[in-house]
C-alpha cells in the first residue's frame, strides 16, 4: 500500500471551529460551525453547504446528487432506527472515478464522509454524521466478471449478496457466505462488516471469501488489497480491511471465491425439552467431528413468532429446535444425517424431522431466515443484539440471557447461528413506553458483558458502528484501542471517513470505567455518552 498523504490541508476550519458529533474521536474540520454571533454563524454554513453543493456538483451528474430533505431523509439511518441524522447530502457515484472525485472534494472542504451499501447494517455503521455526506455505492451494482475456472467473480461492491449467487448459477457455482438479508444487502457493506450467514460454520466468513479488494482512501488514492493468487506480498491488509466498518477505505471493486453448488442438500430439525439441552447438543455435534452446512437454533418465543408468518412446520411446544444440514453428494450427506441424528438423539432431541425434499428444506429454513421481521408480529419494536461465545458456553449464556430478561423486565427471543456460537438475543420492547428504549439498550449491553465475561466477543458479524462504542471498552484495553485508533490514523489521518465509528475514544473508555460499579452491578444508566438522534436522553 502506498503511504496516504497527509491531511494537514484537509481541516481548513481551525480545530476551535468544531463541533462535537457523536462521541467525537477527534477534531474533524466541519462545515457547521457555531459562534457568539448567531447570524454570522448561520451564513458561515450557508457558505459551506453552498461550498460544498458546488464541489459535488462539478464532479457528479444531478442525477448522482441528493440534496432535499424529502430525497436524504430515507438515508437518516440504517437497520438500527433508533438513531438518525441527516447527511448534508447523499452522493450516488456510478464508477470509481466519480468515488474518487468525491472523495476529494470532501478532503478539500474537511467534510466527512459515511460509505453505505443497502444500509441493512444493525449497528449504525452507515448512519450519516452531523456535517457530513453519505457516499451510497448501491449504483455501482455490475458483476464485472465471472471466471468459472478459477470459480471466482469479480463485482462492483453495490452488487448485492444474493445476486452473486445468481449470477454462478449457470457455472454451478455460487458464493457462500449468506447473510439473512442477502436479498438487499451489498458486498461492499458485507465486506465493511465481515458478515456472517447460515453456511459460515462450514464454508467461512466474509473475510474467508474475498480474495481480492480494490479500495479508494479518503484522500482519493487507489489502493489494492490481496490477489487472486493463494498469497499475496507484504502485510495481510486484506484481513485489516474487511470489517472495517468503512472507516479505512471506500471499496469499489472485489474479487470473491465461488464454491461447487452441493449436489444434494438436506435439513434435520431436532425438538428439545430445554434451551440448555439444546446448547449442549450443539456442542455434542461439533465434538464427533461434523462441520455441518448450518446449526441454528430457535428458542421457543422465536418458534412461536415466526411459525404463523411461514408455517415452516415448527414444532412450537419444544423449548427450543436445531436446525442442522448436511450438503455434498447423496451418499455423504446420507451418512452425515444419519451421524447427525444419532448425536441429537442421544443429547434428548425429543423429535427428529428430516426434509425430504429441496421445497421441505427451504422450508424449514424458511422460518429462520424470516425470524427478524417476524419479531414485529408479537412486538411493536425488537432489538437484536450481537455477540460471540464459545460454543461449550452456550448453556450458561443463554441461561443467564434469561435471568436478565428476568431482571430488565422484558422479553427476549433467541434464534442464532449456534455452530458458530454467534447469538443474536432480539430484545422486544415498545418504544413508545417511556425508557423501554433504553432499558433495551441497557439489556442487550448486559448480554455483551456476559459474552465478554464467557471468552466471547462483542460482535459476531453485525460490527460495533456507533451501537457498540461502550461494549468495545467493556472488551479492550486503553493500549488495544490506541493500537485501533493507529491504524485507522494510518489509512485515514484526518479521520474524514466514517468519524466517530466502531472504534471509542480513550476517553470514552475512561468514563465508561468509572460508570461501571462495582461486584458485578453493571448499569450503563449514568451518563448518555451517544447523543439520541431523536432527541431521546438515557434514562
Ligand atoms: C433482516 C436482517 C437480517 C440480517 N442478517 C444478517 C446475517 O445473517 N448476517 C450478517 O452478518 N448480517 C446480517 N444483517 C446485517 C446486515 O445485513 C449486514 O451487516 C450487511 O453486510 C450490511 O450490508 P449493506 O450493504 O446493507 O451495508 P450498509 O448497512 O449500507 O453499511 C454497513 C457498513 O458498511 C460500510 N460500507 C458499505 N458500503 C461500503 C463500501 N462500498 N465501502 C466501504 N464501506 C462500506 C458502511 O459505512 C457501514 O459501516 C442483517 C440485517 C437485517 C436487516
Amino acid at each position: 500500500m502506498n503511504a496516504p498523504h497527509h491531511a494537514s490541508e484537509i481541516n481548513a476550519v481551525s480545530a476551535n471551529d468544531t463541533i462535537g458529533t457523536i462521541g467525537s474521536i477527534g477534531n474533524i474540520g466541519t462545515i457547521g460551525t457555531f459562534d457568539a454571533n448567531g447570524q454570522l454563524a448561520a451564513e458561515r454554513q450557508r457558505g459551506r453547504v453552498a461550498a460544498l453543493r458546488a464541489a459535488l456538483h462539478a464532479v457528479l451528474p444531478p442525477h448522482c446528487l441528493l440534496f432535499d430533505e424529502e430525497d436524504t431523509r430515507p438515508y437518516e439511518c440504517d437497520g438500527l432506527t433508533a438513531y438518525r441524522q441527516l447527511p448534508l447530502a447523499v452522493a450516488l457515484p456510478e464508477n470509481e472515478a466519480q468515488v474518487i472525485a468525491v472523495l476529494r472534494a470532501c478532503r478539500a472542504l474537511g467534510v466527512p464522509i459515511v460509505p453505505r451499501g443497502a444500509g441493512t447494517g444493525l449497528s449504525g455503521g452507515a448512519m450519516p454524521v452531523a456535517e457530513g455526506i453519505v457516499l451510497s455505492t448501491a449504483k455501482m451494482s455490475h458483476i464485472v466478471a465471472i471466471d468459472a475456472q478459477a470459480r471466482t467473480a469479480t463485482v462492483q461492491p453495490g452488487v448485492r449478496n444474493l445476486a452473486i449467487s445468481e449470477a454462478a448459477a449457470a457455472h454451478a457455482l455460487y458464493y457462500a457466505p449468506d447473510p439473512s438479508s442477502q436479498i438487499a444487502c451489498t458486498i461492499g457493506g458485507n465486506i465493511a462488516e465481515n458478515s456472517g450467514g447460515v453456511h459460515c460454520l462450514k464454508y467461512g466468513l466474509t473475510l474467508h471469501n474475498v480474495l481480492r479488494v480494490r479500495m479508494v482512501t479518503a484522500d482519493g488514492e487507489i489502493v489494492e488489497l490481496g490477489g487472486c493468487a493463494p498469497d499475496a506480498p507484504g502485510l495481510d491488509l486484506l484481513a485489516v480491511f474487511i470489517g472495517s466498518e468503512g472507516m479505512l477505505g471506500v471499496v469499489t471493486e472485489a474479487t470473491v471465491k465461488l464454491v461447487p453448488k452441493p449436489p444434494l442438500a438436506r435439513v434435520i430439525m431436532a425438538s428439545f425439552d430445554s434451551v440448555v439441552q439444546g446448547a449442549d447438543a450443539v456442542a455434542e455435534v461439533i465434538s464427533a467431528g461434523i462441520i455441518p452446512a448450518g446449526l441454528e437454533m430457535m428458542d421457543r418465543t422465536s418458534a412461536r413468532m415466526v411459525e404463523p408468518f411461514v408455517r415452516a412446520g415448527y414444532d412450537t411446544d419444544a423449548a427450543a429446535i436445531l436446525l442442522c444440514e448436511s450438503d455434498g453428494l447423496p451418499e455423504e450427506v446420507e451418512e452425515e444425517i444419519g451421524r447427525m441424528s444419532a448425536v441429537l438423539a442421544h443429547s434428548g432431541a425429543t423429535a427428529i424431522a428430516v426434509s425430504r425434499d429441496e421445497a421441505e428444506r427451504l422450508r424449514f429454513w424458511s422460518g429462520r431466515k424470516n425470524a427478524f421481521p417476524a419479531a414485529g408480529r408479537i412486538s411493536p419494536d425488537y432489538y437484536c443484539m450481537d455477540g460471540t461465545i464459545p460454543r461449550r458456553k452456550l448453556a450458561e449464556v443463554l441461561t443467564g440471557i434469561d435471568a436478565l430478561a428476568a431482571e430488565y423486565g422484558l422479553r427476549c427471543a433467541n434464534v442464532f447461528h449456534a455452530g458458530d456460537g454467534n447469538l443474536h438475543p432480539l430484545i422486544l420492547f415498545d418504544a413508545n413506553a417511556p425508557g423501554e428504549f433504553a432499558r433495551a439498550e441497557a439489556f442487550g449491553a448486559a448480554i455483551l458483558v456476559l459474552c465478554v465475561a464467557a471468552g466471547g466477543t462483542i460482535t459476531g458479524e453485525h460490527g460495533v458502528g456507533i451501537e457498540k462504542l461502550d461494549s468495545m471498552c467493556e472488551q479492550f484495553t486503553v493500549a488495544e484501542i490506541a493500537a485501533f485508533i493507529a491504524v485507522k490514523g494510518a489509512f485515514d489521518p484526518a479521520r474524514q471517513l466514517n468519524p466517530d465509528k466502531a472504534i471509542p475514544t480513550l476517553d470514552r473508555c475512561a468514563q465508561y470505567g468509572r460508570r461501571k460499579v462495582e461486584a458485578g452491578l453493571f448499569r450503563f444508566a449514568q451518563a448518555p455518552l451517544v447523543r439520541h438522534a431523536k432527541g431521546e436522553q438515557d434514562e
